[in-house]
């Protein structure tokens, strides 16, 4: 897997001080979208060992307090994904005591495969659904348009 960002310190996707993640490809191509550089599966930087040790280290890093992580892109369920950021998650609820996962897909909850569901199984928040722009709403939290959904998993 690749990824285009990360901020160790990040207060916008998601409820409070936040890990969040970016990561490469996505196969939804949502009208009006405004991370089409993430498109591509080989776009980014490569997410590995060393990334994902980060990731952890800043999660459990006592000086800033995080409330957990977040995982955006792109698309985290892309099938592509899939094993890296399962890994990860997995990481994080074994390493990472008390902290949220929140996770943002073009994919809709009622559609996911098994694989996908793994990942949905171990997370907090869920944002599902394509960027539509004709339902576009800068106002809404954590969502960019009136379809998507916000499935609260395990909070
Ligand atoms: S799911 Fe997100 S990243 Fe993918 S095309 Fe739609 S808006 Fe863009």
């Amino acid at each position: 897997m690749n990824f285009h960002q990360y901020y160790p310190v990040d207060v916008v996707n998601g409820e409070g001080t936040r890990c969040t993640l970016f990561v490469a490809g996505c196969e939804h191509q949502c009208r009006g979208c405004y991370n089409q550089s993430t498109w591509s599966l080989t776009s980014g930087q490569v997410f590995d060992k060393q990334m994902e040790d980060r990731v952890i280290a800043d999660l459990n890093d006592t000086r800033i307090k995080r409330r957990g992580l977040s995982l955006s892109g792109g698309d985290p369920l892309h099938p592509a994904n899939v094993q890296a950021v399962l890994a990860l998650v997995k990481r994080v609820r074994l390493e990472c005591e008390g902290k949220d996962i929140w996770l943002w897909t073009g994919y809709e909850l009622a559609n996911l495969t098994a694989e996908q569901h793994e990942i949905v199984s171990l997370i907090d928040v869920l944002v599902d659904g394509k960027f539509e722009k004709d339902l576009a709403d800068p106002s809404l939290p954590w969502r960019g348009s009136s379809n998507q959904v916000i499935h609260r998993l395990r909070c």
